[in-house]
């Protein structure tokens, strides 16, 4: 480790004996009051040292100064294996959360400019004549005194009709037309009770009158009779006349009021998912979806109700706010004379707001409206939110540590990024930001670069140090991309002729800022889609493209709706746009994103990618299991004939502490393994299957060099750099780069026939110059079996790698949403509305 003009005492942050994950007992020293970068390939343990030793051990420390019951309020990390730190201020981390965040929040709550602008309309908003004013807590829909007074601040009603409760109304009462009734035991009881009551459970719905239909639906009675379970029809009437002991008496519940009732009360969020399906959302009639109620709604500023105002784009409450924070809106003489207080308090709430907006607008955020929800931002807008906010709080001798804030960004707002992170910087705050983009490691005071490669390969220092002194350390893969000899494009694009190349053609797409957009991809080759964060990629090829694909392929839209969400989706707008041509030319689309490869850790690489199948194909065949009767499913941890019984199969256990959080323990009985004794004394080539589980993607490929389908897996996983990774790593464990790499494999694994289209969403974030570059070979590769890749980027490096690129802008929100420019990269590098174009020009040499 080199270590050059650091004095020994003064502004450092001293680390002694890291062995975090694969950190190899690391020492380090550090400035304070710098901005640092942590860099090297992905899996190198650059999140191990910052996040996972620094921020942990800092969070800790904090943390044992409160209280147990406020401690419960913290997400902990674990404490992290390292024997000193010294010199450590407290710590702040703004970490992107990939996945739902888990409460409700929205952009105005993030960021607290909700709260300034209820305290605005509260003191400072126009009343109507002879209306009291209103404190703050009225103008937020999530307090008794604002929310409407009919939908409870939801904005939505929630109703049910006949065409939701019975979705396929040629299926008979016996056939289930009542989808939204109970399964199982409870559904058929009330199918009984119909019976009882001479209702023809035998008839198409359709064909039944509209009296018993509705009778059945709609009904508020609830009457009690007896009922003959298991007898036809035919039996029950006569059982009924000869009054013969019924097997019980059953209470009848209308579809509607069963619905309604289990969505109010039930307690089971899996109950509550289930019957919201069989419900239809409208706006809210009294309210209009405002949310709030009527008396909170006539208080006005700048002539808008709170609403609205939180629905303009940031940068338009900006312009609207700003002529009140430099005093120069008109105000009556009558009204200045009557109230001089409220144009104080006006001017200094607005003051305060507009200095915050400003700083979410330099970050480019200022195409968001406070009322946008946070689980429909990107993790990167999310992380930028909060740094905006955090800009803002005049903490100073704090640490921030971030995640890659790069992430989502254009080239050209990079630049804001940087002028953000050096205010906390001069406000004497220290910066550790894990990152891979080159523009923002060439800001930094002082360079981390671990490595050399990624796992147990990785957990070096290899430099710590000011950015020039990278250039003389040989093993940093970061170097070679830090210090290029010369710029040389990753490859040679493919020429598109656009009169003989076939096109996947859309039409009039409309939604978000897309209003009535063509947009055409060439099939067969890579595109690249760029423009400016909020400029519509987005909304064009992760949502218009796939959707519209994936309805004219017939697949289910492959929407992966978080917990809870149903409901919020149920209002989005429906699917606008049309494909005029290409569709013909594709059979398959595949998303391959960064999300999870499972949200349990019974996921794994080996389950996921299919390779665990042969393995265990392999232990059922050994002689041991074949004495034994031992079948594939025996080896696996998911089944409860192989796996250890005490942690069914985890291999660790809960262990509930009073006051704080629970932690996992490896489980007593089988220490980790995850299966009983008697499984694990089967072995292949004196591995139990345990142990092969433990065994990584490197090992694996040795082990199984005779195993042909084994090897052929386990080589595309080695191709896309996760040699490194174990072969029964839990999904939780991996990054969202990880999961991506795994998914891409799974792919490559599979004969490809060249009719699928290939979707990717910022495929390179998380990932180092060095594994970006794999990642284009493989890519690649997909392309010259005949499939179609579109890719959102921002890497110019590998926009400029691509065939075809489609720019979107020219700027964020409405100022977006065209396209400025499509083509081979060198014409869209010489486009002129574009900008795009200056930053890849850099990469075409
Ligand atoms: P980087 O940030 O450089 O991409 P990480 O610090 O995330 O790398 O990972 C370093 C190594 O530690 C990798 O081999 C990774 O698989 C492993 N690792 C990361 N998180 C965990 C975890 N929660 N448990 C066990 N191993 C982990
Ligand atoms: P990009 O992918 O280029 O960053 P997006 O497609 O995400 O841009 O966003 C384009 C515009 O659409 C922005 O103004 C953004 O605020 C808006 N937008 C995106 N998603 C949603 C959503 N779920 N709800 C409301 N507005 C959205
Ligand atoms: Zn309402
Ligand atoms: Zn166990």
């Amino acid at each position: 480790m080199t270590n050059k003009n650091t004095d020994k005492n003064a502004g450092n942050v001293r680390v002694r004996g890291a062995r975090e994950h694969n950190l190899k007992n690391v020492d380090l020293d550090i400035p304070r009051d710098a901005l640092v970068l942590f860099t090297g390939v992905s899996g190198s343990g650059k999140s191990s040292l910052a996040f996972g030793t620094l921020y942990a051990e800092a969070q800790r420390r904090y943390l044992e100064s409160v209280s147990p019951y406020a401690r419960r309020l913290f997400h902990q990390m674990p404490v992290p294996q390292v024997d000193e730190i010294d010199g450590l201020p407290p710590a702040v981390a703004l970490q992107q959360q990939r996945g739902s965040p888990t409460t409700r929040s929205s952009v105005g709550s993030v960021t607290t400019l909700s709260n300034s602008l209820r305290m605005l309309y509260s003191r400072a908003g126009d009343y109507p004549p002879g209306q009291e004013l209103l404190y703050a807590e009225s103008f937020s829909p999530n307090t008794p005194e604002g929310a409407c007074t009919q939908c409870h601040g939801l904005g939505r009603v929630y109703e049910v009709t006949a065409q939701s409760l019975v979705p396929d109304d040629s299926l008979t009462i016996r056939e289930r037309a009542v989808a939204a009734w109970p399964p199982a035991w409870h559904g058929q009881n009330l199918r009984d009770i119909l019976v009882t009551l001479g209702y023809d459970v035998d008839t198409p719905w359709r064909d039944l009158p509209k009296k018993d239909r509705d009778w059945i639906l709609f009904t508020e009675e609830t009457p009690t009779v007896p009922v003959y379970a298991g007898l036809t029809p035919e039996e029950t009437k006569r059982a009924l006349k000869r009054k013969e002991t019924p097997s019980y008496q059953g209470t009848f519940t209308g579809a509607r009021k069963y619905v309604l009732q289990t969505f109010a009360n039930t307690e089971s969020a899996t109950m509550k998912k289930r019957v919201a399906r069989y419900m239809v959302s409208n706006e809210c009639p009294l309210c209009r979806g405002k949310r709030l109620r009527a008396e909170s709604l006539s208080v006005t500023f700048a002539g808008l109700d709170i609403t609205d105002i939180s629905r303009l784009p940031l940068a338009r409450l900006a312009e609207a706010m700003r002529p009140y924070a430099d005093g120069s809106a008109k105000v009556s003489a009558k009204e200045r004379a009557a109230h001089p207080e409220k144009l104080i308090v006006t001017q200094r709430i607005a003051q305060d707001v507009l200095a915050r907006l400003d700083v979410l607008l330099d970050l480019g955020l200022g195409y968001l409206a406070l009322d946008r929800s946070t689980p429909t931002l990107s993790p990167g807008e999310l992380q930028r939110l909060r740094l905006a906010t955090q800009v803002r709080s005049n903490l100073f001798g704090v640490v921030y540590v971030l995640d890659e804030p790069s992430a989502g960004l254009h080239p050209a707002d990079t630049v804001a990024l940087l002028r953000a992170l050096d205010r906390l910087k001069d406000a004497g705050n220290s910066l550790f930001v894990v990152e891979h983009a080159l523009d923002v490691i060439r800001h930094a005071d002082w360079i981390v670069d671990v490595g050399p490669a990624a796992g147990e390969g990785g957990g070096h220092v290899l430099y710590s140090g000011a950015p020039e002194g990278l250039k003389a350390v040989e093993a940093s893969q970061t170097r070679r991309f830090l210090f290029p000899d010369e710029a040389t494009p990753l490859r040679e694009v493919r020429a598109v002729d656009p009169k003989s190349a076939a096109w996947l053609r859309l039409r009039d797409v409309r939604r978000n800022n897309l209003d009535g957009l063509d947009a055409d991809f060439p099939l067969g080759v890579m595109t690249a889609v760029t423009g400016v964060s909020g400029s519509g990629k987005s909304s064009l090829v992760s949502q218009v493209l796939v959707e519209l694909v994936a309805r004219g392929l017939g697949h289910e839209v492959p929407a992966e709706p978080e917990e809870g969400e149903e409901l919020e989706r149920s209002a989005e707008l429906p699917l606008e746009g049309h494909i005029t041509a290409g569709l013909e030319q594709l059979r398959r689309m595949v998303r391959v994103d960064q999300k999870p490869i499972g949200r349990t850790p019974r996921s794994n690489l080996a389950t996921y990618t299919g390779l665990f199948d042969h393995v265990r194909k392999l232990f059922a065949a050994t002689k041991m299991a074949k004495a034994r009767r031992y079948d594939a499913g025996r080896f696996s941890f998911n089944v409860a004939k192989g796996r250890c019984d005490n942690c069914e199969g985890e291999g660790f256990v809960m262990v509930e502490l009073l006051f704080l959080p629970s932690v996992y323990a490896p489980c007593p009985v089988c220490a980790g393994a995850r299966y009983n004794a008697k499984t694990l004394e089967v072995t292949y080539r004196e591995r139990n299957v345990a142990e092969v589980l433990g065994m990584t993607v490197d090992a694996a490929w040795e082990f199984f060099a005779d195993e042909p389908p084994l090897q052929r897996a386990l080589d595309v996983l080695r191709q896309v750099g996760l040699g490194y990774l174990r072969l029964g790593q839990p999904a939780t464990e991996l990054s969202g780069g990880e999961a991506q790499r795994i998914k891409l494999a799974t792919e490559l694994q599979r004969a490809s026939r060249g009719d699928t289209l290939y979707v990717l969403d910022e495929p390179t974030t998380g990932l180092h110059p060095a594994d970006v570059e794999r990642l284009i070979v493989q890519l690649q590769k997909l392309v010259d079996a005949g499939n179609t890749v579109v890719a959102v980027e921002h890497d110019m490096r590998v926009v400029a790698a691509c065939d075809w690129v489609v720019d979107i802008g020219p700027g964020a929100g409405d100022e977006g949403g065209t396209i400025v420019a499509a083509g081979p990269p060198a014409a869209v590098a010489r486009a002129k509305a574009s900008r795009t174009a200056p930053y890849l020009a850099r990469f075409l040499g």
